[in-house]
C-alpha cells in the first residue's frame, strides 16, 4: 500500500480535491481516493498537483532520429519535401534505434503512459515490447499511385500481423486525405472500420484544402513536380474526403485539424460520434506557425486529446509543454479541461479508458506530480515540471 497526497488532487472524473490523496495496492492500481484528513507517517505529501499518466495521442516514434534536421516554418508542403528526401535517412538501423530507445525514455520521463504512434515500418516494435508505456501502433498507408494499392495494403496487413505476434496493439490506419489513391483509402479505412479505430492526419495546413478546392496550391505543385498523380478535385474541403469512408462506430483520431471551420467540425461530429480532436500544437508552430482551433473546439466543448508529433517537427516529446502553449495562447481554457484532454480524452480514443486516463479505483493510470504551479489562479507556469510517481501502470505485465 501506498497513500500519496499533494495540495491538489485532479482525478479528472469529478471535482480537483485539496489537499487530496491516492491510495495505491503493491500493483500501483488505485483503492482509494480521499482526502487528507491527518497526515499520517505512511502518507507521502508533494508540494504540486496530482493528476493521471498522460496520453500522447499521436507520435511517429520511427522519426526520432530526425530531430533538428528538418529546416521550420516552410509550411505542411515544405514539411513533406524534407522529410521525404533521401539525405533525411542517412542515420544507421543502430542510431535509428537508439533514437527511438531515448525518445521512449524522454515520454516516461514527461509522465506519458500511453501512445498513439503511427509507424510506416516495423523499427520502433522491438523498443514498444520492451517499454513500460502502452502503445497503440497505427500502420500508416499512403500512396497516390493506384497500381500499388494492393500490394501496400498487403505488406501493411503483414506489418501489423508482425505486430500482434510481439503483443503489441496494431491496426492499419489511412494517413491523409491528401495523399491516398481511391482504392488505397477505401482499403485502408475498411481495415480501421473494423478494427474500430483509426489515426488520420487532417487540415495539417490550407495547402491540403486548396488541393481538393482546385487541384493547384503548394501541394499540388510538389506532388505533380515529383510525377505523382493527383487526389480527385472534390471541390470540397480536405474532411470531406474523409467522412464517408469511416464508419459511425469507429473511434478516430482527426489529427492536428489546424484549417478546420466550425462548419467541418459540424459536419465531422454529425457524422462520427466516437471522434477525438486531437492537437498537437508545438509541431503546427514548428511547421507553419499556426495554432489548431483551440479555442473553437473548447466553446464547442469537443473531444480533444493531446499529441506531441514526432521529434522531426518538434523538439520536445512532452504532453505538459503541448499544454503550456495551449495556456499561453488560449488562457480562458481551465487547467481541469486541459487536463482532461491530455489524460482521459486520449486514453478512450485509444480504447484504453479502463485502465488509463483517470484517477479511479481498480484503474493503475500512473500517478503524476506537477510541481510548479499558480495555485492562485490553478494555472500551469513556464516552470511547471512533471515526476512520474509510480512505475507499473497500464497493461505492463507485473511479475
Ligand atoms: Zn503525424
Amino acid at each position: 500500500m501506498r497513500r500519496i497526497a499533494a495540495h491538489y488532487l485532479f482525478p479528472v472524473v469529478g471535482k480537483p480535491l485539496h489537499r487530496g490523496v491516492v491510495t495505491l495496492n503493491d500493483k500501483n492500481a488505485i483503492v482509494e481516493i480521499g482526502v487528507l484528513q491527518n497526515e499520517t507517517e505512511s502518507t507521502e505529501f508533494y508540494n504540486g498537483i496530482l493528476v493521471p499518466g498522460f496520453v500522447n495521442a499521436h507520435c511517429h516514434l520511427e522519426l526520432s532520429h530526425l530531430k533538428n534536421t528538418c529546416t521550420p516554418h516552410g509550411g505542411l508542403a515544405g514539411f513533406i519535401r524534407q522529410i521525404n528526401s533521401p539525405a533525411r535517412y542517412r542515420a544507421t538501423a543502430a542510431e535509428r534505434l537508439a533514437a527511438m530507445s531515448a525518445a521512449d525514455r524522454e515520454m516516461q520521463a514527461e509522465g506519458i503512459v500511453a501512445v498513439g504512434d503511427v509507424c510506416n515500418t516495423a523499427e520502433s516494435f522491438a523498443v514498444k515490447q520492451s517499454s513500460p508505456i502502452f502503445y497503440h501502433s497505427f500502420i500508416e498507408l499512403a500512396g497516390l499511385d493506384e497500381a500499388m494499392a494492393g500490394k501496400k495494403h498487403q505488406s501493411a496487413r503483414l506489418l501489423t500481423a508482425g505486430a500482434h505476434a510481439m503483443g503489441l496493439a496494431a491496426s492499419i490506419t489511412p494517413h491523409a486525405a491528401y495523399s491516398m489513391s481511391e482504392p488505397l483509402l477505401a482499403a485502408a479505412s475498411a481495415a480501421a472500420n473494423d478494427a474500430g479505430i483509426m489515426s488520420v492526419h487532417n487540415q495539417e495546413g490550407e495547402e491540403e484544402n486548396t488541393l481538393f478546392l482546385s487541384g493547384g496550391g503548394a501541394l499540388g505543385k510538389l506532388f505533380t513536380g515529383s510525377g505523382y498523380a493527383l487526389p480527385p478535385v472534390t471541390g470540397e474541403r480536405s474532411i470531406y474526403r474523409l467522412l464517408p469512408y469511416i464508419e459511425p462506430h469507429t473511434s478516430t483520431l482527426f489529427v492536428h485539424n489546424v484549417t478546420t471551420t466550425g462548419e467541418d467540425y459540424e459536419a465531422a461530429t454529425r457524422r462520427l460520434p466516437h471522434l477525438t480532436w486531437v492537437c498537437c500544437p508545438l509541431s503546427n508552430l514548428q511547421i507553419s506557425r499556426r495554432l489548431p482551433p483551440v479555442g473553437l473546439f473548447y466553446k464547442r466543448n469537443a473531444q480533444v486529446a493531446i499529441g506531441t508529433d514526432s521529434l522531426a517537427s518538434n523538439s520536445r516529446l512532452s504532453i505538459i509543454e503541448e499544454l503550456k502553449i495551449i495556456h499561453k495562447h488560449f488562457p480562458q481554457i481551465p487547467l481541469h479541461t486541459l487536463l482532461q484532454w491530455a489524460t482521459l480524452n486520449g486514453a478512450q480514443a485509444l480504447g484504453k479508458e479502463s485502465e488509463l486516463g483517470s484517477m479511479s479505483v481498480g484503474k493503475r493510470p500512473g500517478v503524476v506530480l506537477i510541481e510548479n504551479i499558480d495555485f492562485t489562479n490553478m494555472q500551469l507556469t513556464s516552470d511547471s515540471k512533471v515526476t512520474l510517481l509510480t512505475g507499473n501502470y497500464g497493461n505492463t505485465i507485473i511479475s
